[in-house]
């Protein structure tokens, strides 16, 4: 009888600073329970006979799996025994990554990264209260290609507080340079209660939203990806 297929995610809730737009379950401050938290990690994975199923996905989501030591992301894999042609992800944020860490990730079968940059317009990036800027993610991209990441998704936010279809185009114009193989785009839904819910900011109407939405679409079609799900492009392999 064949295995029963399964994805597995593993949540990572630790990030540098909290973004002034998130409401994930993710917390600043926090690296002394980190320990801990990967400990438990291991517990929860062990109590599962993961030999009973075919695990075709792993995808490390967070928070900022990047933002802990990598011999934490370590442990946790080995516990995982990642098995070939899985697609193993790990979320990664400008700001928090080196060249140590992603050989890291390499060694511990990661095929691919997943790259939080939002937006490639800096002041954007600080009004939301990212930790990082354009220049940042370039460099951490690039360090990607070079240690051998061939599979890399961008995340971009559209409609973002003074988010217009011009600042959208210049930033697909900027990703696109980059040749990444997935680029994922989220509307900003302004939760109650975070920062960002309190400052005096204007966002686009819902018309103007709608005409980003089908700008991302266009240019992203035109350019070769397929948009196979709301929010999600990618490049056919
Ligand atoms: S990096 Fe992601 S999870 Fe962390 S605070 Fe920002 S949006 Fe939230």
């Amino acid at each position: 009888m064949s295995k029963k297929e399964i994805g597995i995610y593993i949540h990572i809730p630790f990030c540098k600073q909290k973004c002034y737009y998130c409401d994930f379950v993710s917390f600043a401050n926090c690296e002394n329970r980190v320990e801990e938290y990967v400990d438990a990690l291991c517990k929860e994975i062990d109590s599962y006979n993961l030999e009973e199923y075919e695990v075709t996905s792993i995808y490390f989501g967070g928070g900022t799996p990047s933002f802990i030591d990598s011999k934490f992301i370590g442990k946790i894999m080995s516990k995982l025994k990642v098995p070939k042609n899985c697609e193993t992800t790990i979320e990664v944020n400008p700001g928090t990554v080196d060249r140590k860490k992603l050989l890291d990730y390499k060694k511990f079968g990661f095929n691919r990264l997943s790259i939080g940059l939002q937006t490639t317009d800096n002041e954007l990036l600080k009004t939301i209260g990212r930790i990082h800027n354009f220049e940042q993610f370039v460099q951490n991209y690039n360090l990607a290609r070079e240690v051998g990441f061939e599979n890399i998704n961008v995340d971009l936010i559209l409609a973002l507080p003074g988010g217009s279809v011009g600042q959208v185009k210049k930033d697909l114009d900027r990703v696109l340079e980059l040749k990444p193989e997935h680029i994922s785009t989220y509307s900003l839904i302004v939760e109650e209660g975070t920062p960002l819910s309190k400052m005096d900011l204007e966002f686009p109407s819902e018309d103007e939203e709608r005409k980003i939405y089908w700008t991302v679409k266009n240019v992203l079609e035109q350019n070769g990806y397929v948009h196979y799900e709301i929010s999600n492009f990618a490049k056919p392999r």
